[in-house]
């Protein structure tokens, strides 16, 4: 069931940082999965336009191709009774993230709303987080506690960051983690098989292979 990324890496694939060779270790990576529709949500998070779309102040640029997975998941989710969470990033005047990123996603703005494409339905629960976290300073795990929910599949932008820390921190709650490998997106590929070997390695979330091998029961 397991496979490895052999192919993908040419069995060794080696990273030079300042001179010095990095060897990436193997992600393991499931084909597809099934899980229970009332123990499982879907987490989308930070698909605002300020980081996918054109104009928008710190775009991701893969975000693009993860945007018609994502939907075929909610669609497949919704229909299945799956409960879908969503993040927005959100700023204020003068947030100190301003001084790390430059501003962006600040409350209000047309930056900061979530792409047309996947907006959100009048059953999905939408959460504020101000830092990278959407478990910090947020009701997400009291939400997710209330509608006993165990399994995460976590999706959205941008993977080493948001997306990390937002798995990072489920699974330190014994939440399950499952992302879809064409459902996050970062802003170069070291970033991304990043974000997938600690999310499977560290906090031994499960990657799978495609958002349209995920399946609700
Ligand atoms: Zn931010």
């Amino acid at each position: 069931m397991f496979y490895r990324f052999k192919t993908l890496f040419n069995n060794n694939m080696v990273v030079i940082i300042r001179g010095l060779r990095v060897e990436v270790p193997e992600i393991s990576v499931i084909d597809s999965v099934k899980l229970p529709s009332s123990e499982t949500a879907v987490i989308v998070v930070d698909m605002q336009n300020d980081f996918v779309k054109p104009g928008g102040k710190l775009v991701v640029p893969s975000t693009i191709n993860t945007i018609e997975p994502i939907k075929r998941l909610l669609d497949k989710a919704r229909r299945s009774g799956v409960k879908i969470f969503y993040t927005m990033d959100t700023h204020y005047d003068n947030d100190p993230e301003y001084a790390i990123w430059g501003e962006h996603v600040r409350y209000g703005s047309w930056g900061w709303e979530i792409i047309d494409e996947l907006k959100p339905s009048e059953k999905d629960i939408v959460v504020i987080k101000t830092r990278y976290d959407g478990f910090y300073g947020t009701p997400l795990d009291d939400l997710l506690r209330v509608y006993g929910i165990k399994n995460l599949v976590i999706t959205g932008s941008v993977a080493n960051i948001c997306v990390l820390h937002t798995a990072a921190s489920a699974a330190l709650r014994w939440y399950k983690i499952y992302v879809p490998m064409d459902g996050i997106s970062a802003l170069n590929e070291f970033d991304y098989y990043v974000a997938l070997r600690q999310i499977s390695f560290l906090y031994r979330g499960v990657i799978v292979r495609s958002s349209d091998t995920i399946e609700f029961y």
